[in-house]
């Protein structure tokens, strides 16, 4: 018999979800609530470094096979052709996915209010509705709490002359490290020589202000970009670094609140679509029965060296910009690339971790 399956939050992790479970079994009656309205979609730009062979949910607007970190004493570039690096426009995301749902006749509640979620069933405003299944695939950052924050606010610019080197994407541009902030640096993808997003981001105690994010990126515009440029569009965001997560969930939890942010870089689009695919494959194989956790897309030693490094970065602010920094100029290439994209064992993982000197992260981790 078809299963009817209701889905807190229409985010990237609902809409993922509602979209496997229906690719593989049609009948299903898939119903999502969310409190905002069906348009605007939120505003996102995916960033994430993807095997080649990943099935991804729609066409990178953007695939760099080459990626630069540089700060005050290096500059290095890196070919991760195995691994490239892709942009996805959240629009194309959202539109597809939201075109492919209605299209196989999946409900929606936008703008539902507050909806609790309860054993298998929804409550909004309007009523309360039982399903087979209930998921929760909401998240709502202002009641995060978090070690570290990735804060952010970007442009995408249009210059009148070359500017760029659209085969590169330059991924840290490393800043000198201020009490609030162990991390900043600005992020470069250059969509051709002459249209480019320039992103200013930190890794902080709090949320930065966006006009503060805002007026570094142009203040970096000013002394890299030569010649006239024009702003088309801005963005600005916040994930957490480190989230804390509740210990008492009942309902399968996917998406950000589930474990999908990879804390030390922020990245959760992937680990999302992943989670989508095992949980909509479980749930159609489980029938109606009882359908077994998902994992948060990460082995869990991951969560181990991220916590390991978010806490040195918390401890030693001011010593950030050089343990990132080392990081990325000491580390080997290829295993930096799957460390970054997720993808590392354990052995090349050690790799990474030690390019930092033992004794800086030691004393970044004892230092009050
Ligand atoms: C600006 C921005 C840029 C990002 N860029 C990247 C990137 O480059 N690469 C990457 O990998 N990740 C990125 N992320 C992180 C992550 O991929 C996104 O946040 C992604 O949208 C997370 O999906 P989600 O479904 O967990 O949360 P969301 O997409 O935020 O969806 C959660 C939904 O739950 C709804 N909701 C919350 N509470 C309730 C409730 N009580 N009742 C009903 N509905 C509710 C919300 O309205 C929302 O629509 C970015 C995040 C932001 C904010």
């Amino acid at each position: 018999m078809a299963q009817s399956i209701g889905i807190r939050g229409a985010g990237v992790a609902g809409m993922s979800l509602a979209r496997e479970i229906l690719r593989s079994s049609p009948h299903c009656a898939v119903h999502l609530f969310d409190k905002r309205p069906r348009l605007p979609h939120p505003q996102r730009t995916f960033c994430f470094f993807a095997p080649a062979e990943e099935s991804l949910p729609v066409q990178p607007y953007k695939r760099w096979e080459n990626v630069r970190f540089r700060g005050q004493h290096f500059d290095r570039s890196i070919a991760t052709e195995s691994t490239p690096y892709a942009l996805v426009r959240g629009d194309d995301f959202f539109d597809s996915t939201l075109g492919e749902l209605e299209e196989r006749g999946a409900r929606f509640s936008w703008e539902c209010g507050h909806a609790d979620i309860q054993g298998n069933s929804i409550r909004t405003g309007v009523g309360v509705y039982e399903f087979d299944k209930a998921i929760d695939a909401s998240f709502e950052v202002s009641e995060a709490r978090s070690l570290l924050w990735q804060s952010f606010g970007g442009v995408w610019i249009q210059t009148e002359t070359d500017c760029f080197d659209p085969s590169t994407a330059l991924l840290m541009d490393l800043l000198p490290s201020v009490e609030s902030c162990p991390v900043a640096f600005v992020y470069v993808l250059p969509i051709s020589t002459r249209e480019a997003l320039v992103e200013h981001t930190t890794f902080s105690s709090r949320q930065m202000p966006s006009e503060w994010h805002l007026s570094a990126c142009h203040e970096w515009i000013r002394s890299h970009v030569h010649g006239d440029c024009t702003v088309i569009a801005r963005e600005a965001g916040l994930i957490p670094m480190g989230l804390e997560r509740s210990v008492a969930i009942e309902n399968i939890v996917i998406g950000s609140a589930g474990g999908a942010i990879r804390a030390s870089t922020g990245y959760a689009f992937l680990n999302i679509q992943r989670q989508a695919r095992d949980l909509a494959r479980a749930l159609v194989e489980g029938g109606g029965g009882d359908v077994p956790r998902i994992h948060d897309g990460l082995p869990s030693w991951y969560a181990t060296a991220d916590a390991l490094f978010l806490k040195a970065l918390a401890k030693a602010p001011l010593k950030g910009s050089l343990l990132m920094g080392r990081l990325l100029d000491k580390a080997p290439a290829q295993p930096l690339i799957r460390f970054l994209a997720g993808d590392a064992n354990i052995v090349e993982a050690l790799r990474v971790m030690s390019s930092v000197p033992k004794m800086m992260m030691m004393r970044a981790l004892v230092s009050v």
